[in-house]
C-alpha cells in the first residue's frame, strides 16, 4: 500500500468516509483519494512524492497558484499580530471597501466564514427585507449545505446521489422552489403560482457545480426583470464566479446587476471565507443596523482578511490577469477540441472565462438533466487514465475544472497530452 491508501484507512476510522468534504472522496470515480503535503504553482505533491497539474485550484481560491509569494508574506506578517480580535480591524474595512470597489452590484459587504453561511445569510436577509418566505432556486445549482438548498443540489451532492438530504424537514423544502437552469418560463409559471410569496430568486450565474454552464442569452437579463417587476431580491451566488470571470465577478462580465451578491472561494486566498453583499438599503436590514441577525466569532479574522486583501488587491490591479486566463484557456479549449475530435467522439465543452468543463455523448449541455445524461462511465476512465500520468481533474463530472495564471502553455500541452495517451489506450 502506498502513503495515501494508509492514510485513507486510518483517517476512515476516525472521520466519516474519511474526508471532511464528500466530493475529495473519490466516491464517483472509484478508487483511493490521494493525500497532498505540499503544492507550489499548480503542481502538487502527493505523500507518496509524486506530482500533479492541479486543475481544482482548491476549487477556486488558488487563482494565482499555490504558495502565491505576496499571500505567503502576508500571513508569515500577519501571525505576528494574533490569529483573532474577535473585535474590529482596519483590515476589515479595507477589504470592506476594495470588495465594493471590484464587484459594482455590491453596496455594503458583510464577512462571514464560508460560502454555505454567505447564501445561508443572503436569503435571510431577502425574506426580512421582503417580508416574504419563499425563494426560487434552479436544479443543479449548489449554495452550499445549509437546509433550504439541499434541494436538487448541485456538487458533492449530485456526486453522492442525495440531491436532497435527509435530515431536510418538509417545512424547510417547501419554502424552496425549483425551476431547471436556463428556464424562463418555468421561472415565470413559479411566480404566477405563488403570488406575492417569493422573496429571492438565488443562482448561479454561469453554473459551476453540474460541470460548467453558461447562461442562455438573455436568461440573467429576464430574470432581473421578472424580478424588478414582482419585488424580488435578485441573489447571484458568485462563491465560484466572483473574482474568476473578471474582478467584478459574472455580474460584470455580462452586465446584469443584482440585488445581492454571495462570494466565496477566491475571497479568502485559500482560507475559510465568504461574504454577502448588495444594495445599501437590503444590507441595512442585517444587525445591528437592522432587525436581521447575522453573526460570526471568527468573521472578519485577521489572518483571513489579510490573506484575501493581499489577493483581491492584486486582481484588481492587475487586468492582464483575466486577459491571460481568457487567452490560455481558450488555447486549452481548443486542444482539447483537437484531440477528441481526432478520436471522434460525441462531446460539449463548456466554457466561460477560466471555467471549463466537458461532458461526453451528448451535443448541448444547459442545465441538470443534461449534465445527468451525459456519458459519466468515459470521464471516470479518462479521470484515473490522467491521473495516472500525473494529471489531477476534479474527481467528478460534476465540477468544472479551473485554471490559474500558473497554468503555462507547456503544462497545458503536457495536460493534453496525459489525455491524448488516454485516449488512445481506452479507445
Ligand atoms: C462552493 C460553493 C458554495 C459553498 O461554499 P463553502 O465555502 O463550501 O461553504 C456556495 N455556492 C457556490 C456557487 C459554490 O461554488
Amino acid at each position: 500500500m502506498n502513503n495515501s491508501e494508509l492514510l485513507f484507512e486510518r483517517a476512515q476510522l476516525f472521520i466519516p468516509g474519511g474526508v471532511n468534504s464528500p466530493v475529495r472522496a473519490f466516491r464517483s470515480v472509484g478508487g483511493t483519494p490521494l493525500f497532498f503535503k505540499s503544492a507550489k504553482g499548480s503542481i502538487l505533491t502527493d505523500v507518496d512524492d509524486k506530482n500533479y497539474i492541479d486543475y481544482i485550484g482548491s476549487w477556486g481560491p488558488m487563482i494565482l497558484g499555490h504558495c502565491h509569494d505576496p499571500i505567503v508574506e502576508t500571513l508569515k506578517k500577519a501571525t505576528e499580530n494574533t490569529t483573532s480580535f474577535g473585535a474590529p480591524t482596519e483590515l476589515e474595512a479595507d477589504i470592506a471597501e476594495l470588495i465594493c470597489e471590484m464587484v459594482p452590484a455590491v453596496e455594503k459587504v458583510r464577512m462571514t466564514n464560508s460560502g454555505t453561511e454567505a447564501c445561508m445569510s443572503a436569503i435571510r436577509v431577502a425574506r426580512g427585507y421582503t417580508n416574504k418566505e419563499k425563494f426560487i432556486k434552479f436544479e443543479g445549482n449548489y449554495h452550499g449545505h445549509a437546509d433550504a438548498f439541499l434541494i436538487k443540489a448541485g456538487s458533492g451532492a449530485i456526486t453522492l446521489g442525495v440531491p436532497n438530504s435527509p435530515g431536510v424537514t418538509k417545512g424547510t423544502a417547501q419554502d424552496t422552489l425549483l425551476a431547471p437552469y436556463n428556464d424562463l418560463s418555468a421561472v415565470k409559471k413559479i411566480i404566477e403560482d405563488n403570488p406575492n410569496q417569493i422573496a429571492a430568486i438565488i443562482l448561479e450565474p454561469v453554473a459551476g457545480n453540474m460541470g460548467c454552464i453558461p447562461p442562455k442569452k438573455g436568461f440573467l437579463e429576464g430574470l432581473r426583470s421578472l424580478c424588478n417587476e414582482h419585488d424580488i431580491v435578485l441573489i447571484f451566488d458568485e462563491v465560484m464566479t466572483g473574482f474568476r470571470l473578471s474582478k467584478g465577478g459574472a455580474s460584470e462580465y455580462y452586465g446584469v446587476t443584482p440585488d445581492m451578491v454571495t462570494l466565496g472561494k477566491i475571497i479568502g486566498g485559500g482560507l475559510p471565507v465568504g461574504a454577502f453583499g448588495g444594495k445599501k438599503e437590503i444590507m441595512d436590514m442585517v444587525a445591528p443596523v437592522g432587525p436581521v441577525y447575522q453573526a460570526g466569532t471568527l468573521s472578519g479574522n485577521p489572518i483571513a482578511m489579510g490573506c484575501g486583501y493581499t489577493l483581491l488587491k492584486e486582481l484588481n490591479e492587475n487586468p492582464s490577469i483575466y486577459s491571460q486566463l481568457e487567452e490560455n484557456t481558450a488555447y486549452f479549449e481548443k486542444e482539447l477540441r483537437r484531440v477528441f475530435d481526432n478520436k471522434n467522439l460525441r462531446y460539449t465543452i463548456n466554457r466561460v472565462g477560466s471555467m471549463i468543463s466537458f461532458h461526453f455523448d451528448i451535443d448541448e449541455v444547459n442545465n441538470f438533466d443534461d449534465a445527468c445524461n451525459a456519458n459519466a462511465d468515459l470521464f471516470k476512465t479518462l479521470f484515473h487514465g490522467v491521473l495516472k500520468r500525473g494529471v489531477y481533474f476534479a474527481p467528478s463530472a460534476f465540477e468544472s475544472l479551473f485554471l490559474s495564471t500558473t497554468h503555462t502553455k507547456e503544462l497545458l500541452d503536457s495536460t493534453i497530452v496525459a489525455i491524448e495517451e488516454t485516449l488512445e489506450e481506452i479507445l
